[in-house]
């Protein structure tokens, strides 16, 4: 029979989570909660809200935002978010998950970068509540969903026809980012200044870290991009305190720290024949490809003026002289790049299935 004069500090000890609130609404702890936050009327007159779920955990523990379709066109991130708050385990959530799947509604319904007044939503913060439309969703999104996190993770892609190698950007002298995208575990961690009017310089300087997750391209899905972000997100959750467990299952090494990197652009315009691949490795002087006229008489190659890793590239062949072709970061330490790419390649290949221990999803195809 265990003593039960003696007090129980470890009960009594356990501080009771307060509830959640957003937009005036309630979440208590262990609950799960859609809030749609109002924006702004359509010209319709439709309302027009911004959807957010919260997961609020029993346990207390760090307040994660996880936000997509900043740019209205990157649908990736959408499809992260759906399989992330799908995952059992955050059943067992320490701290709250605040996920917001379309933060630009107004460009997602029109498959469009922009909001409706041509702006940029990422070079309108922080925006105001008296500023035009993309600075009163810049407002609204600061005020509702960063003030009230810890931490935070913005989901991109790249361009209509221009892919990115899944990676990560931040600041490398933020360190709690960098502890983030260290733990993310996608191979190239690349440096990313502070770009005016962004959400996360805006983040920053409320003293939120956040990472930026770039994989795929605008307006299309990629089962790689999407599995590695999905097990990203949990990796970090994990390493910040909010999910149990270690390491997902599978070769893991440390990321490449990348602090630059440039495009390649065609040297005429032409139609271009494209010959490396997304994550390929080059050499200074390397062949990338040709741009041709259409009868094939003229062909002017495409060289590397670098060493790197091919993070972008276009998937267009016809381009005008200046187009961005390839987008090369520049990596020091070829071997530990070389095996940092290998060991990831298996999990782009959904089909060897690395990632399936966190999920049953049948791939997009
Ligand atoms: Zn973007």
């Amino acid at each position: 029979m265990p003593n039960r004069t003696r007090p129980r500090p470890a009960a009594a000890a356990k501080p009771a989570v307060e509830p959640f609130v957003l937009n005036g609404l309630k979440v208590r702890a262990g609950e799960r909660r859609t809030v749609d936050l109002p924006v702004t009327d359509l010209s319709t007159h439709t309302p027009m809200t911004m959807p957010v779920q919260v997961v609020h955990g029993r346990r207390p523990g760090p307040r994660l935002f996880v936000c997509a379709a900043l740019h209205g066109d990157e649908i990736v991130g959408v499809e992260i978010i759906r399989r992330l708050l799908r995952l059992s385990a955050l059943d067992r959530l320490a701290g709250t998950l605040v996920a917001v799947p379309i933060v630009n509604v107004f460009g997602f319904v029109a498959l469009s970068r922009y909001l409706p007044d041509r702006r940029d939503l990422n070079r309108s913060f922080p925006g105001s509540a008296r500023g035009s439309l993309a600075g009163r969703l810049a407002n609204l999104f600061l005020s509702e969903i960063v003030a009230k996190a810890t931490h935070g993770i913005d989901l991109h892609t790249g361009a209509v026809h221009r892919p990115n190698y899944p990676q990560i950007r931040v600041h490398f002298d933020d360190a709690e980012a960098l502890r983030m995208a260290e733990a993310f575990g996608v191979p190239l961690v690349v440096n990313a200044g502070f770009r005016d009017g962004s959400l996360r310089l805006a983040a920053a300087e409320r003293q939120v870290p956040v990472i930026v997750y770039e994989a795929g391209e605008a307006l299309r899905f990629d089962e790689a991009a999407i599995r590695a972000g999905v097990r990203g997100i949990v990796q970090v959750m994990r390493t910040i305190g909010m999910l149990r467990g270690g390491k997902t299952k599978g070769r893991r090494l440390d990321p490449i720290l990348a602090r630059s990197s440039s495009w390649e652009r065609a040297p005429i315009s032409g139609i271009l024949r494209a010959g490396v691949a997304l994550g390929a490795r080059v050499e200074a002087g390397d062949w990338l490809g040709v741009v041709s006229d259409p009868f094939g008489e003229s062909d002017v190659d495409v060289q590397a003026r670098e060493g790197g890793v091919i993070i972008g590239r276009t998937n267009l062949p016809v381009v005008h002289e200046g187009d961005a072709l390839f987008h090369i970061v520049r990596v020091e330490g070829t071997q530990a790049t070389a095996e940092a790419l290998d060991a990831f390649e298996p999990e782009l290949d959904y089909q060897q299935g690395l990632t399936s221990e966190l999920s049953d999803e049948p791939p997009v195809v």
